[in-house]
């Protein structure tokens, strides 16, 4: 509760009280990291919303249909938060109720930070407290993000075993039939479980593309699939993998 009449201060004044070491960008993400959303007032949302507009309208949108594909599937290498797609794929943890370190640098930290604590309220309600298996994908709006929708999965922690190989190939698998289930024209996918769960990249990537692949060819599907690697070491690894044939 003190944490959100902080951060709803601080969103109203925008001084510099907090932590005057942080940018403002900084302060808000960090508090926001660590709310839990019970009953956030609408002016609290409304004030979010405005904070993290303004900062994405200052921001270059990449429009997913101008990526290059080929045989449906593209690589693009930046931030996921950036992408304008139909859906874009976090890799969360069971709770699936995002980070709660302030200004960690997952991906899941990113995608709740940038999209707002609707994201959290709405995984509160939909899952009540339950954990989600490997695999399994639950879906929310994207919200302040350019996406619209955010598909929430949970990749193995890697411990070298064949079970981590199925379970993330769960992920990819789970997530393209939800997207083709829903309509949707095109997802886009991050590095899942090659973080902090130390799945090796060679590995992780060889399972991605075979899913993907497999799956259009057998589904006969026209979703437009999207590799969006953060690094260029692991750019360059699925830029291998897919021109090699
Ligand atoms: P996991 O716990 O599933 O390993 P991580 O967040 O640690 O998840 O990392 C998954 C992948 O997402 C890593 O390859 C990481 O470099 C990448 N990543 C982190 N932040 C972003 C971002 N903003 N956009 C796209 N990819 C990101």
């Amino acid at each position: 509760m003190k944490n959100e009449l902080y951060l709803l201060n601080y969103l109203k004044t925008k001084s510099e009280f907090y932590d005057p070491i942080l940018s403002q960008a900084d302060n808000i993400r960090g508090m926001m990291n660590e709310i839990t959303p019970y009953d956030l007032s609408d002016e609290f949302y409304f004030k979010q919303d405005e904070f993290l507009q303004d900062r994405l309208s200052k921001l270059n949108v990449i429009d997913v249909n101008n990526l290059e594909f080929k045989d449906n599937i593209a690589l693009y290498k930046g931030d996921i938060t950036l992408l304008q797609a139909d859906a874009i794929v976090n890799a969360g943890n069971a709770a699936l109720l995002g980070c709660f370190i302030p200004l960690h640098s997952c991906i899941d930290n990113c995608i709740h930070s940038y999209a707002g604590l609707e994201v959290r309220r709405d995984i509160m309600d939909i899952l009540k407290g339950r954990e989600v298996d490997n695999g399994e994908v639950i879906v929310t709006k994207g919200y302040n993000l350019p996406a619209k929708y955010i598909f929430h999965t949970v990749g193995p922690i890697y411990e070298g075993i064949k079970r981590n190989d199925i379970d993330l190939a769960l992920c990819y698998l789970n997530s393209l039939e939800q997207a083709d289930k829903m309509g949707l024209k095109n997802i886009v996918f991050c590095s899942i479980s090659t973080g902090v769960y130390g799945f090796p990249i060679n590995r992780a990537s060889d399972i991605a593309i075979n899913t993907v692949r497999n799956y259009l060819k057998e589904h006969h599907s026209s979703l437009k699939v999207v590799f969006d690697l953060f690094s260029k070491f692991d750019y360059e690894i699925y830029e291998r993998k897919l021109n090699k044939d």
